[in-house]
């Protein structure tokens, strides 16, 4: 049961280096309540997608505790991580296969009405619907635009109904009409979700906002 005063994603005294002796975050002290929305900002090199890495459990800290919902990070399970987590980056990674299955990623659980729900959210429906073959339509990489690739990043990782997103600079390619749709999805998805943001643009920038320091 998560609430309480537990934080609900927790870095307590955690040093990294991807070599032994280069250390990229040192001693550093996170926590974020389960529903709470932060940003993590620091310059170029602080470590704040190192942060996220740790996070998906992808490397262990070579000292100090990296705690989901009071669990290390790298030892959720694969399955756990895709209901527990929602990774977004700048680049959508296309797969071979339709419209559709961009979104469930082949994961037959997700029903055809979830996949429309969550494209009404992410305000792409009507671009899917206006496709000859709708949902159906194998994807092409200039089926979409940009932006709309990056809402449809956004509605893989809503579809799941993570409890927490990690967005990594995900607005930094887009104009500012594009950003405020992308981020008016995002309000639409994430309203009960923890949601940690990395953006180096002010405007997309929300919530509380956690300083990265590089300390080397
Ligand atoms: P930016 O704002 O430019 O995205 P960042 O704060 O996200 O920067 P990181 O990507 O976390 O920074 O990188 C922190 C440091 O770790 C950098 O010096 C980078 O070169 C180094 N680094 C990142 N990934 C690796 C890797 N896989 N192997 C070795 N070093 C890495
Ligand atoms: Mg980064």
């Amino acid at each position: 049961e998560a609430g309480g005063n537990k934080p609900f994603v927790e870095l307590r005294n955690v040093t990294f280096g991807y070599d032994e002796d280069r250390k990229i975050l040192n001693n550093i002290n996170i926590s974020v309540m389960h529903g709470e929305q932060v940003t993590l900002s620091g310059r170029t090199g602080a470590g704040k997608s190192t942060i996220f890495k740790l996070l998906l459990g992808l490397y262990k800290p070579q000292s100090g505790e990296v705690l989901i919902n009071g669990i290390h990070a790298d030892t959720i399970t694969d399955k756990d991580k895709r209901k527990l987590f929602a990774y977004v980056e700048q680049t959508f990674h296309m797969v071979a296969g339709t419209v559709k299955e961009q979104i469930t990623l082949f994961d037959d659980s997700i029903s055809d009405e979830d996949v429309k729900n969550i494209c009404i959210t992410t305000g792409l429906d009507d671009a899917i619907t206006s496709l000859e073959k709708g949902y159906d339509t194998i994807c092409t990489p200039d089926l979409f635009s940009q932006g709309q690739w990056q809402l449809l990043s956004i509605a893989r990782a809503a579809v799941a109904k993570p409890q927490l997103l990690l967005l990594d600079e995900i607005t930094a390619n887009l104009d500012t009409e594009t950003e405020k749709a992308v981020l008016n999805a995002l309000n639409n998805v994430c309203k009960d979700r923890t949601v940690i943001s990395i953006s180096h643009r002010v405007t997309a920038k929300t919530g509380r906002i956690i300083p990265v320091e590089s300390n080397v």
